[in-house]
């Protein structure tokens, strides 16, 4: 399977222009940050392998992705999780859905202590070396794009969850990477960062409040629809909705600056579906 290079696309959001680099549309099966992350297990042979065993929620996306990963390969795929929601069970939609489709075992169970030679392990959400590899090409193409266009002064945002992202970005490019924690809090995504890298750091950008990942934020519906209207571009609405708060903030501080602003459209739609249920739900009762 071959993938092109993402594009990068002109947008205006509230008066405010900005350039998208839309990894949403990287490929039909497998885009976004996962693809991207998963990359060097993509390209690279594994003759003795049989078999990818993960874990993580009953909705990642590192899991839907990880069931194209394998399916793509020819590869079995474990899944463990802590739990499954009855209603999900029952009513499978978004990542859970596709990924059975694809063909993952998901196993309520605690993942074992140990695993045969024919399996390979890739930790939760993909926060790994290898993700490094697939960076390194967002990267390139980044720097390829500013060179080709003459583009200076940019600046570059995307939402962290393990921070791997934000954090090979900016040891491969030459531009300041800018990203806010979505998952934990700020010293969590630190210690994220200081698992994998020494220094070089994305600079994170405060969150006014504290907020709970997949918990349910009027605010964050509310700039997402106000995202779609405006650009008609879907975002995700666990990571992007934070992100363009944050974003969006900064930018209006620097409104005497000369800065380009490049957002990162990390993909993610999938998990779109049942958000939105739980957000119609809660909001448009
Ligand atoms: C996984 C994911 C992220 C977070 O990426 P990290 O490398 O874990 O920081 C952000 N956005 C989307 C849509 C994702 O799927």
């Amino acid at each position: 399977m071959n993938y092109t290079n993402s594009p990068i696309q002109k947008i205006t959001f509230n008066n405010q222009k900005y350039f998208i680099k839309r990894d949403d549309l990287l490929h039909n099966d497998f885009s976004g940050n996962k693809a991207r992350k998963f990359y060097y297990y993509l390209i690279n042979d594994f003759p003795n392998i049989k078999k990818i065993i993960s874990s993580g929620s009953a909705q990642s996306n590192a899991m839907y992705s990880l069931s194209v990963l394998c399916k793509i390969k020819g590869l079995e795929f474990d899944y463990y999780v802590d739990h499954i929601a009855s209603y999900l069970k029952e009513n499978p939609i978004g990542n859970y859905k596709f990924a059975l489709e694809n063909g993952m075992n998901i196993i309520e169970k605690d993942l074992p202590n140990s695993f045969d030679e024919e399996s390979l392990f890739i930790s939760e959400g993909g926060a790994v070396v290898e993700a490094s590899v697939g960076i390194e090409v967002l990267a390139n193409e980044i720097k390829t794009w500013a060179e080709e266009q003459n583009i200076k002064n940019l600046k570059i945002f995307l939402p962290s969850g393990t921070g791997t992202t934000s954090l090979y970005l900016q040891k491969y490019l030459p531009f300041e990477v800018l990203t806010c924690a979505c998952v934990g809090d700020e010293d969590y995504l630190k210690k994220q960062f200081l698992e994998l890298e020494k220094d070089n750091f994305p600079t994170i950008l405060q969150r006014e409040k504290k907020y709970h990942f997949g918990k349910l934020y009027k605010e964050f519906y509310d700039i997402h629809k106000e995202l779609l209207t405006q650009t008609n571009i879907e975002f995700d609405l666990l990571y992007d909705s934070l992100g363009w708060i944050c974003f969006e903030n900064y930018v209006n501080s620097q409104k005497n600056r000369d800065y380009n602003f490049l957002y990162i459209h990390q993909g993610g739609v999938i998990g779109n579906v049942s958000m939105l249920e739980r957000y119609n739900y809660k909001y448009n009762k």
